[in-house]
């Protein structure tokens, strides 16, 4: 992985569980690059024979210009959080979206086609979901965020089904998404993203906030009637589908589970 910071980060222990499940002699290290340094980090991958490589802040923009080859999805993003080998090409890619759409599918059955979904936030993890919820055929993909120009271009990921929303379409959602930093802990100011109020029986709020595992908006949502879920599903599946990239092996979802300690969904039929 490349990044900075990098100290806390889950990756290392989810990977590391899944090298040793599926017994491949490989290891799992987190490199603390400075912002700026993404390509000179590519070098050092072809030259050591790095197998793949882990992208997060600052670099996910920068890497793309490093890159043999990227797909679709990173493009599309700007952003890529994942490169892998294919001889001696690298190619950057981007998981999240995926992550998000099957830990959605995978955790909750939930399939978003048809859906009216608002997602809360325009950041780099808004904008994957943005992406991911049109490209399977969301109804309706509204994005809220606190500057306005950012929804903008968030929203404009959603295609024809995108557009830049208000707190107020949260109501009138079937899944809402928390993509703000908003509820990660002590020192982060506000407690709820968008007044809890808007949220009841019969709609999903999905929190990518892991760390708390339950948000104060997780809490309360439940307690109004909603189905929740947390970020952990999404930062699995993410990492399921990197270690696929990279090692053309299906990914040992049950050792990378224990390794953040999700429980298992009601339904282990649909693994
Ligand atoms: P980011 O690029 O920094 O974007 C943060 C977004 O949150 C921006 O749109 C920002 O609004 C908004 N925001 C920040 N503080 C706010 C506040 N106090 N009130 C209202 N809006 C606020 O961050 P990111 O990479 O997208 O990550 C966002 C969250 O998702 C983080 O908690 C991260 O841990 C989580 N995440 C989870 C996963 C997963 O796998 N579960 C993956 C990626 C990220 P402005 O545009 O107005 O600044």
């Amino acid at each position: 992985m490349i990044g900075d910071p990098v100290r806390h980060s889950l990756s290392p222990v989810i990977h590391n569980a899944a090298f040793s499940a599926g017994g491949i002699d490989w290891v799992y290290v987190a490199f603390a690059v400075p912002a700026g340094r993404a390509c000179d980090a590519l070098a050092a991958m072809r030259i050591l024979d790095i197998a793949g490589l882990s992208v997060t802040m600052p670099h996910k923009a920068g890497v793309l210009a490093g890159l043999d080859e990227v797909s679709d999805e990173a493009s599309a993003l700007g952003a890529a959080n994942t490169v892998y080998r294919r001889g001696s090409r690298l190619i950057g890619d981007n998981t999240d979206g995926y992550g998000f759409i099957r830990a959605l599918r995978e955790e909750q059955g939930l399939e978003v086609e048809g859906l009216r979904c608002v997602v809360v936030g325009a950041g780099g993890a808004a904008r994957a979901v943005v992406y991911g919820l049109h490209r399977h055929g969301a109804g309706q993909v509204i994005v809220v965020n606190r500057t306005p120009a950012r929804a903008t271009e968030a929203a404009a990921l959603g295609g024809a089904v995108g557009r830049v929303g208000k707190h107020g379409d949260i109501a009138h959602a079937d899944l809402v998404v928390n993509a703000t930093p908003v509820g990660m802990g002590v020192g982060s100011g506000a407690e709820y993203p968008f007044d809890p109020q808007l949220l009841g029986p019969g709609q999903v709020l999905v929190d990518l906030v892991y760390q708390p595992p339950e948000t104060p908006l997780l809490a309360i949502a439940a307690a109004r009637g909603a189905r929740v879920m947390n970020g952990l599903s999404m930062l699995l599946y993410q990492a399921a589908r990197q270690f696929e990239l990279w090692t053309g092996q299906s990914a040992p979802l049950a050792a990378m589970r224990s390794a953040v300690r999700i429980s298992p969904p009601e339904n282990p039929q649909a693994h």
